[in-house]
């Protein structure tokens, strides 16, 4: 089969045929239909720091994908051939305390396709049966492939109650977007989503979500809060952008005993002013990767009944055009890029 790899310590990415995948007796085989570029994958693209601290070449990369089930292993029960999945990338050892207590993405020693393992830019998956989710049929060919990062923002978003809260969202790309949908869809009364991107902040405001989609470079939270007629401050924030000035620009704007899920990855010289965390009252939680299983019973319920994430997907290409995808995933002027492997 054709498979996307990294062969080598260095930038870049290699095209080239493998064997296709060994699947033992508790797996399930995938045909890939499309699969999705993640922030995780320009990373492995650019051989960054970040990356070269967990993946090891050679290794296929890719985890976002959506697919149909063409061959079972012997123990699995419960799925058919055809049937139309995506999957958890992030598995679990079963055997940790967090494994066990039903909190696998907190596993200590968690392994994640297309980093630690073999993952989904090719031609077929092989999953264990226990990280495969069917789809119903609401749901989209294209949306079926983008319900990791879908996952993220509703693992980030669901973390408090918004329920006629103000939302502040720090971080336009596209787990952001996704996260001011989903706080519409569950009843939040402002959501205000910030970002210096242009690109991004054109299509926050094209999908309609957030009330206000601000330009932090020309205009600020003060002025947005007065606009609203919003006296008081931001009830929770959710920080997807991974810039200490953001991180900071929501504490210092959110009210008293506010809560804060910060999803972006900030960096180590973050300064936080914790006088205001602590003389606030404020809640911080930590949010990595989505519940299993029940933040994707959430979304594809939320899917079901409404939510609409659609446009988020700008580009779409064929996986042998996967350098134009990638540049284009590089430069920032997009949303998610779908590769298509059929
Ligand atoms: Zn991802
Ligand atoms: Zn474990």
């Amino acid at each position: 089969m054709q498979a996307l790899m990294k062969t080598a310590a260095a930038p870049g990415l290699v095209l080239q045929e493998v064997a296709e995948p060994e699947f033992g007796s508790h797996d399930v085989l995938i045909r890939i239909h499309n699969a999705a570029i993640c922030g995780t994958d320009l990373h492995i693209y650019k051989w960054d720091a970040m990356a070269q601290s967990y993946c090891h070449p050679p290794l296929i990369i890719g985890h976002e994908f959506f697919g149909e089930i063409v061959a079972i292993g012997d123990a699995v029960q419960g799925f058919h051939l055809g049937q139309r999945v995506s999957g958890e990338a992030h598995i679990g050892c079963g055997y940790c305390r967090n494994c066990r207590s039903g909190r696998s993405h907190l596993c200590r020693v968690n392994d994640a396709l297309g980093a630690t393992r073999h993952g989904c830019f090719a031609e077929y998956l092989a999953l264990p049966a226990g990280n495969v989710c069917a789809l119903p049929d609401a749901i989209s060919n294209e949306t079926g492939a983008i319900l990791d990062p879908l996952g993220n923002a509703t693992h980030t978003a669901l973390q408090f109650n918004l329920v006629g809260e103000d939302v502040l969202i720090t971080g336009a790309g596209p787990v952001g977007l996704m996260a001011a949908a989903i706080a519409r869809h569950v009843g939040a009364r402002y959501v205000v989503i910030s970002d210096i991107s242009p690109y991004r902040l054109a299509l926050a405001r094209e999908m309609g979500h957030a009330t206000l989609a601000l330009d932090l470079r020309t205009a600020n939270l003060p002025d947005a809060m007065k606009q609203l007629g919003m006296r008081e401050g931001f009830d929770v924030g959710l920080e997807m952008s991974g810039s200490a000035d953001a991180i900071n620009q929501m504490i210092a704007h959110m009210n008293h005993a506010g809560r804060i899920a910060l999803l972006g990855f900030l960096p180590v010289t973050t300064q936080i002013d914790w006088s205001r965390v602590i003389f606030k009252g404020l809640q911080l939680q930590g949010i990595y990767g989505r519940q299993m299983f029940e933040t994707w019973y959430k979304m594809v319920s939320m899917l079901q009944s409404g939510l609409n994430v659609s446009k988020v997907i700008t580009h779409q290409f064929h996986f042998t055009e996967f350098e134009k995808a990638f540049a284009l995933g590089i430069s920032g002027q997009s949303g998610k890029i779908l590769l298509r492997w059929q």
